[in-house]
């Protein structure tokens, strides 16, 4: 289906970032848009550090019906919009912004996102469940507090730097720990939300994973954040010894789906937006 040109009546979303010409975020909202009729396009903005404030006074004046926020503007965003959500607020990160009359309201549906791509990819409900997430940069931290408001019994953080691992541990309360990574023995589930892996050949199952594999046993689940390749090395290994491998594209596709609903109100079409991002990433 091809997408009808913009009119004056056309309602405009988008995404801040540096860089972001490579973003995939227009092919997965506009497929959206085009699959439920919505006379909306998606399109993407370079916004160089420091010019957050003067990008949201844009989404004002021009009024712009909802942003999408990456790298590196999401503490930014969380600092220069008028109120926060919950999450947005704990992880002091905004990666969606939805007006409401003349407010700007900063969401973060990073960590959502990856729960509702781990439920569909593997069934996975947190809830009593030994949990291990290696990294603490945005990515884990969003995952982190999502993986603690589902129930998990324990969110143990094993990162590189163990001054930011327990900042990041810290978002989940009493459940929260920091560990070694001896840890992922015995969880049931591991996330990688390390960079570890990025930039590997498709399909080099020899490729850097960030941990030893060998750790790993049969019925864990895996979920890599990676999406550069989607089949990290560490994916091809967990598989390999009978793991439940989740790559990165459900968080993507989910946080996304999130974010279309908060901006109109109506349900995302996932099927629409997965297949939109798979096209890409595969
Ligand atoms: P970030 O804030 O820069 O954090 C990077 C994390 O990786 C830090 O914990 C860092 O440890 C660790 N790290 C980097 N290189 C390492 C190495 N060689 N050995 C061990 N640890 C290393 O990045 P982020 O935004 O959280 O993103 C992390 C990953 O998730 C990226 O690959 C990103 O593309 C992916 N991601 C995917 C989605 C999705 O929807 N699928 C969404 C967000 C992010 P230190 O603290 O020690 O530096």
């Amino acid at each position: 289906m091809t997408q009808p040109a913009p009119t004056a009546a056309t309602r405009v979303a988008a995404v801040i970032g540096m860089p972001i010409r490579h973003s995939l975020s227009p092919e997965i909202h506009n497929a959206a848009f085009r699959a439920l009729d919505l006379d909306w396009v998606y399109t993407a903005f370079p916004v160089a550090e420091g010019d957050v404030p003067a990008a949201l006074a844009g989404v004002r004046a021009l009024g712009i019906e909802g942003l999408s926020v990456t790298m590196p503007h999401k503490q930014a965003t969380a600092d220069a919009v008028d109120r926060l959500s919950d999450d947005a607020r704990d992880l002091r990160a905004v990666n969606c912004v939805v007006r409401d009359g003349d407010d700007l309201v900063g969401h973060n549906t990073d960590g959502p996102g990856f729960l509702a791509g781990l439920r569909a990819a593997a069934g996975f409900d947190p809830a009593g469940q030994d949990c291990v997430v290696l990294g603490a940069g945005g990515a884990a931290r969003a995952v982190v507090l999502a993986l603690a408001r589902a129930g998990a019994a324990r969110v143990t953080v094993v990162n590189r730097t163990e001054a930011r691992a327990a900042d990041a541990a810290a978002l989940a309360g009493a459940a929260g720990m920091v560990g070694r990574v001896d840890a992922v023995a015995s969880a049931a589930l591991v996330v990688n939300a390390t960079s570890v892996g990025m930039g590997s050949e498709v399909g080099a199952v020899d490729g850097p994973a960030p941990f030893a594999t060998d750790l790993l046993s049969e019925g864990q689940v895996v979920a890599d954040l990676v999406v550069h390749p989607v089949d990290t090395p560490l994916l091809l290994r967990a598989a390999a010894r009978g793991a439940v491998p989740v790559d990165g594209i459900g968080m993507l596709v989910h946080q996304a789906a999130l974010a279309f609903t908060l901006w109109t109100g109506v349900d995302a079409p996932v099927d629409v937006m997965t297949e939109a991002a798979a096209a890409r990433l595969r």
